[in-house]
């Protein structure tokens, strides 16, 4: 798996988000509750939250994408009678998730200031295109979380879709993938995804959703804190007046107070710093640069050396693997790395990366050599 996009040639039409919502220069904080379960679970938990000054959007889920029949799916549409009355009486700004057209629907004839898109909706391009299809003319702010897998072009794709009906208001939120291997996440953050997202789109606003990344809430400041260091523009915070007792997500949501004690324990660090600061940077910075020179350069020499051990040993009909030489090789790197301060995790990925390029190298070689055919 790859985190960097397959296709080339994105160009999305964005609006920053300070010609939508305004922030004050401070992180974009969103919250509420998982589900919207009673009027007055939403009342009480919007007040509360409408009390901390950071908190601009209020969240709720009124139509729950559940794995099986008969659990709880949601209070539908009485919620957004709730939500219009939320924003009456708090002046947060409100937002629902929408799966269907429907939704839209009803989601805008109850003056829903802002969608968004859950993650299992993002996975299906069916799904995205009708979405935007619907939204072709209204002019309102869409929120898209990552799909469930680590599929970065079905991210980019569902941006697209809807930039191409005409939103330009648009939002990327990181919740996390689904990792099949036991994580301490509920979803992995592999965060090296919404950082290459942002890559490609310098002006797309990309926030961080802990709560689903999480799972539990013991870790949500330690990785609200990590998105906030990686420049994510804000945060999604799950929020109820009483968590244990909720209905969907409970070990994940903090109660207002909380969630009020944790943003302000967030340090809010500077992009950039004084001159001193940057000419020191960008010192640092020249030096990796040529670190990285001659580290390509190596890899390349190294690669050289490969093809031409690939070229020797199918001229002499030996196999391309030798076990025993590989065993060898990666018991030295690896004792040499450590012995230079390097973590044995990332020397065996190096390893691992190199051993198969120098393979594939020395297979075309043999191909080659025998026709189109490898030998073995
Ligand atoms: C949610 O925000 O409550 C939700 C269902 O999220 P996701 O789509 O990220 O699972
Ligand atoms: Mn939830």
């Amino acid at each position: 798996m790859s985190i960097f996009a397959n296709s080339m040639g994105y160009d999305l039409d964005i609006l920053p988000l300070s010609g939508w919502i305004e922030t004050g220069g401070l992180p974009l904080i969103i919250s509420g509750p998982c589900s919207a379960e009673t009027e007055e679970q939403v009342m009480e938990t919007a007040l509360k939250l409408a009390a901390i000054p950071q908190v601009k959007i209020f969240r709720s889920g009124i139509w729950k994408p559940r794995t099986r029949p008969g659990g709880f799916e949601g209070v539908g549409e009485k919620g957004l009678k709730w939500l219009k009355k939320v924003k009456k009486e708090t002046g947060l700004l409100t937002t629902v998730e929408v799966a269907n057209p429907t939704h839209i629907e009803q989601a805008l004839k109850y003056g829903v200031d802002i969608l968004w898109i859950g993650a299992r909706t993002v996975v299906n391009p069916f799904s995205i295109h009708e979405l935007a299809s619907a939204l072709k003319g209204v002019d309102i702010p869409v929120m898209i979380k990552n799909p469930v897998n680590p599929d970065i072009d079905l991210w980019i794709g569902a941006l697209e879709r809807f930039n191409k009906a005409g939103i330009n208001k648009l939002l990327a939120i990181h919740r996390g993938f689904y990792f099949f291997e036991k994580t301490p996440f509920r979803n992995a953050p592999m965060w090296e995804i919404p950082i290459e997202l942002k890559r490609i789109f310098p002006g797309l606003p990309v926030i961080c959703d802990p709560s689903h990344i999480c799972g539990r809430r013991e870790i949500l400041k330690e990785v609200a804190q990590k998105a906030l260091d990686l420049e994510m523009n804000g945060l999604m915070l799950e929020s109820h007046i009483n968590p244990d007792i909720a209905l969907t997500d409970k070990e994940q949501q903090v109660t207002p107070e909380y969630l009020g004690t944790l943003i302000s324990s967030l340090v809010i660090r500077k992009i950039e710093g004084s001159v001193e600061f940057e000419t020191k940077l960008e010192e640092l910075r020249t030096e990796i640069d040529k670190l990285d020179a001659e580290l390509l350069n190596i890899i390349a020499r190294r690669m050289n050396i490969v093809d031409e051990i690939g070229e020797y040993k199918s001229t002499n009909d030996i196999t391309i693997l030798q076990l025993e030489r590989w065993n060898n090789v990666v018991i030295n790197r690896l004792r040499t790395g450590i012995r230079l301060g390097l973590d044995k995790k990332f020397l065996q990925k190096i390893l691992e990366i190199v051993h198969e390029e120098s393979i594939r190298r020395q297979t075309e070689i043999y191909k080659k050599r025998n026709g189109g055919k490898p030998k073995d």
